[in-house]
């Protein structure tokens, strides 16, 4: 079982003296037909690998789930106890709807299905209307005085903005402010950032965070939950906007995440 998504999927290979001889003969036929088993054995080999990723990360809380309920089942415990192990369970069953919501809005961008819809909007209102739903943080704003609308799937970019931002209030566990922001860039772009000044990433980890199902494995997030496909879905949300995403960040110091969206020139932000 491969220990994280870094791990490459391996690829079962045809036997050498086969494809030497193939490579020698003349038959195009034959050679397309190898070219094509081996795009095949390579998307094969992929799926499995994402199975086994799969596999690993519904593991982790069914486990915890079935231990919770052979205690609710056999053991004697005060109602208190009990109180304790139901609301594990309850975590447990979050994060397993959680994460399969995350599988299948991955599986409809990938297979097309969820289309993009593009039109002008106001970004700074949207991020406006996102923050209603983070009651509990007071984030900076940092928006660009008359700000040229941007032109984008509105519902898409809110899911990338919550997600972005629930990262930053994740892994900022000392509670530090976040600052969201956009400013126009030279020469069609409007970038929105979501900054923050919490756990920062790794290095080591930073070429892998968009892969899905990556997780940082470092000791001072051994206790933060998630599914390692939040970033990897907002790369492709942004994607297919014609957008692009990507971040700056400091183990110890904090993140920014950034993306930018094709600039609609027509109207400004009222902000
Ligand atoms: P999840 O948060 O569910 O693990 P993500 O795909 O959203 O998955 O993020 C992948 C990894 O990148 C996380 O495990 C986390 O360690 C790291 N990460 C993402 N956003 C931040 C952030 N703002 N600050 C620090 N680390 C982050």
């Amino acid at each position: 079982m491969p220990s994280n998504a870094s791990d490459e999927p391996i690829l079962p290979r045809l036997p050498e003296a086969l494809v030497e001889n193939i490579e020698a003969g003349q038959d195009s036929e034959l050679k397309a037909a190898l070219l094509e088993n081996v795009a095949l054995r390579e998307q094969i080999a992929n799926q499995t690998h994402l199975l086994q990723l799969m596999t690993h990360q519904f593991a982790t809380p069914l486990t915890s789930l079935s231990g919770s309920l052979v205690m609710l089942e056999e053991a004697a415990l005060s109602a208190e106890q009990s109180k304790e192990f139901l609301e594990f369970v309850h975590q447990d069953v979050s994060r397993l709807r959680e994460l399969l919501q995350d599988i299948q809005s991955l599986q409809n961008l990938e297979t097309g299905k969820l289309e993009t819809q593009p039109q002008p909007f106001c970004i700074a209102s949207l991020v406006e209307e996102v923050m209603q739903g983070f009651a509990i943080h007071m984030p900076v704003y940092e928006f660009e005085p008359a700000i040229p609308y941007v032109n984008g799937d509105r519902w898409q970019t809110a899911q990338v903005l919550v997600n972005l931002i629930s990262n930053a209030i994740k892994y900022s566990p000392d509670g530090n402010p976040i600052e969201i922001g956009a400013a126009r860039v030279p020469p069609d772009w409007i970038e929105v950032w979501v900054r923050d000044y919490g756990l920062g990433i790794p290095e080591a980890d930073q070429p892998h965070v968009f892969e899905r199902f990556y997780r940082v494995k470092h000791r001072d997030r051994q206790h933060i939950h998630g599914t390692g496909l939040g970033l990897s879905l907002c790369k492709h949300l942004i994607e297919n906007q014609g957008g692009m995403l990507d971040f700056e960040s400091k183990h110890g110091e904090g993140s920014r995440f950034f993306f930018r969206l094709p600039v609609w020139d027509e109207v400004v932000c009222d902000t």
